[in-house]
């Protein structure tokens, strides 16, 4: 087992002491783990969003690449960030993330239309329509960025907190716009990611497993497993569950990254 997406105390939002993180993941027997906290760069241009504290991001580095080393006979650690993808943010990662040397970059839309889509407001202003549509806008966007990323998180992140009586996300309805995500993600030799952090959604993993199926049929090959933990019961939550998914649409492999490589494990 291995897992390219945790958390630990480095986010905002999550407490988790990371070489607690790291050795839990020895005792439950991962070859590997990337702790990948959030890299809220485009909160720093909202106002309304000041009161959310920013990662530092040279004791980030520091500790998580000190921790790789102590480790690295027991399990690799794979050093990492989750940028927060708005279009005005791409200067402030590009100019900071090549201070660092790091393993995987995870580029994921948390922000749309200068919104979080995690607040009730975002939907109670838009249709269904509207706001699914802009999150995949946004998420189609994030794939031009000039900083270097390696894997594209939890696609489909907008219906987490969606407050539509239904809130599916179906590929027939987006298919245009997901069509062209997933040939984008192709042709740039980027990750799809399968976010297994995706209580509350219907759903065992995101990417779902319908638009996992797609991008195998536009010629996909590269995933990534996240769980997206941000404390350490749910490291490689749904592991089992999302092998078995992807095995069956045809993958053979998935991926983990060193220094920015992919790195295939056999499923
Ligand atoms: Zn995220
Ligand atoms: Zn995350």
């Amino acid at each position: 087992m291995f897992d390219t997406h945790t958390h630990c105390m480095h986010s905002h939002d999550s407490r988790q002491d990371p070489e607690e993180l790291v050795k839990y993941a020895i005792e439950k027997g991962l070859e590997y783990i990337a702790v990948t906290d959030h890299y809220d760069g485009e909160l720093t241009l909202l106002p309304e969003f000041s009161y959310i504290p920013q990662i530092d991001l040279d004791n980030h580095f520091k500790v998580i690449s000190f921790l790789k080393e102590k480790y690295r006979d027991k399990i690799e650690v794979g050093v990492g960030i989750e940028c927060g993808f708005m279009r005005e943010a791409d200067g402030i990662y590009l100019e900071n993330l090549k201070k660092y040397d790091t393993d995987i970059i995870i580029n994921s839309v948390h922000t749309i239309e200068y919104e979080d889509c995690y607040e009730p407001s975002y939907f109670a202003k838009r249709t269904k329509r509207q706001a699914y549509y802009a999150y995949l806008k946004a998420v189609r966007d994030s794939l031009d960025v000039p900083y270097h990323y390696d894997s594209v998180g939890h696609i489909g992140y907008v219906i987490r907190k969606s407050t539509y009586d239904d809130i599916s996300l179906d590929y027939k309805d987006y298919s245009d716009i997901l069509d062209d995500i997933l040939k984008t993600i192709i042709s740039k030799g980027k990750a799809l990611e399968l976010n297994s952090h995706s209580e509350g959604t219907g759903l065992d993993f995101m990417a779902s497993p319908e638009i996992t199926k797609r991008y195998k049929e536009l010629g996909g090959e590269l995933l990534t497993f996240g769980s997206d933990a941000h404390r350490t019961n749910r490291l490689c939550a749904n592991y089992d569950k999302v092998c078995e998914t992807v095995k069956a649409l045809g993958f053979k492999y998935l991926f983990k990254y060193l220094n920015h490589k992919p790195v295939a494990v056999k499923i």
